[in-house]
């Protein structure tokens, strides 16, 4: 079922914006002084909108749950000390009218409400003809019709100015990142509404700070719309998300490191496929490395187990039977025999030369 969202284009919510629309701020709001001096940190990078957590109920119980209705007056007055507007997550009707009475300018609803349609209904209910714009995260499972299911709830409601922020997916095995990009799921959203804002949130997807600059450049290849970091004065100190946030500096070197990209296209659709296609293309890649230096290790332990009996490193019956079943498996996955020849010598000889090292080196 395709329904058309009636949204407000980036360029038409009255920002001053030349390029990508910039939210930063700590991911709690702890303290009048800690937002306040980390909005100060802000002033001279540029940031369009002024984020911070206020209500913070966290995985698992017996941690800090966030500073309340209070944080509210910190968060806006920080932003009017730098003459930006500011940005809080609400999950529930209660955390609405709290935000619109002390003049919050933006909202966010979080990961974990996305997920759920009672929830974003009873927020869409409560926002039902107010003119606030409302940025939705995607839900924590990889699930493209949640997200748009929530866009919708909130359109039909008659918020114009929504946007969708990526914040990755959460994934049972353990990844480089906190939560995996699944990049094709954002691109689908971008491909089915090209005029909805997308912004990346790099914090929440890598939770910590190595590859910050990594996801960030690459939000930008794929054209995202804006990005949303989260900043903190003293990040080691942080009450939440500690290890993924940077200081006001890092935040400046950041977004001074990133390079827009321009479609090579006057295609954009065109330009956000090929893009997506080589970045799969570097992650198999990047697999498929993975894998042999995983094989080579397995050869060097062998040639080890080998050499505990004088057992030849080379066997011949073996080769032979590797060459046969690789070219079958090669064959029925549409490769030729001649690459999986060629392929698996290689193999073959780089193998032999790791179980020989292992038993020099043993
Ligand atoms: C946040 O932005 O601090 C947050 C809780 O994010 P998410 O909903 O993406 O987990
Ligand atoms: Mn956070």
């Amino acid at each position: 079922m395709q329904v058309d969202l009636n949204i407000k284009k980036l360029a038409d919510w009255n920002m001053p914006l030349d390029s990508k629309l910039l939210i930063a701020g700590p991911c709690s709001v702890e303290s009048e002084e800690q937002v306040l001096q980390t909005a100060i940190g802000l002033k001279n990078h540029p940031v369009h909108i002024l984020r911070g957590g206020i209500w913070k109920p966290r995985t698992r119980p017996g941690q800090f749950q966030g500073i309340g209705v209070k944080g509210l007056k910190w968060l806006k007055r920080a932003g009017k000390a730098i003459n930006v507007p500011v940005a809080v997550e609400v999950a529930s009707p209660e955390h609405v009218e709290a935000c619109l009475k002390n003049g919050i300018d933006f909202i966010w609803i979080g990961a974990r409400t996305t997920v759920n349609p009672f929830s974003v209904q009873a927020l869409a209910d409560a926002l039902k003809g107010i003119d606030i714009p409302v940025m939705v995260k995607n839900p924590i499972n990889p699930d493209l019709e949640l997200w748009i299911g929530a866009l919708e709830r909130l359109n039909q409601a008659g918020i114009t100015k929504l946007a969708a922020i990526h914040r990755g997916f959460s994934s049972y095995r353990k990844t480089a990142y906190r939560n995996v990009p699944n990049w094709a799921i954002p691109l689908e959203l971008k491909r089915r509404f090209p005029t909805l804002p997308l912004i990346c949130d790099p914090s929440h997807i890598c939770g910590t700070t190595d590859l910050l600059q990594a996801v960030s450049q690459e939000a930008m290849d794929l054209l995202y719309n804006g990005l949303m970091i989260e900043v903190h004065l003293n990040p080691a100190v942080a009450l939440s998300d500690a290890l993924q946030q940077i200081t006001p500096e890092q935040y400046g070197t950041l977004i001074k490191s990133l390079k827009p990209k321009k479609p090579s296209t006057a295609n954009q659709e065109l330009y956000r496929q090929i893009i997506y296609l080589r970045k799969e293309i570097d992650e198999v890649d990047g697999q498929i490395i993975e894998m042999l230096g995983k094989r080579m290790e397995i050869s060097r332990t062998l040639g080890i187990v080998k050499n505990k009996d004088a057992i030849a490193v080379y066997q011949p019956d073996r080769w032979s039977e590797i060459v046969k079943s690789r070219i079958e498996a090669g064959i029925r996955k549409n490769l030729s025999e001649e690459f999986i020849d060629q392929i698996y010598r290689l193999i073959h000889e780089e193998s032999v030369r790791h179980q020989e090292m292992a038993q020099q080196d043993s």
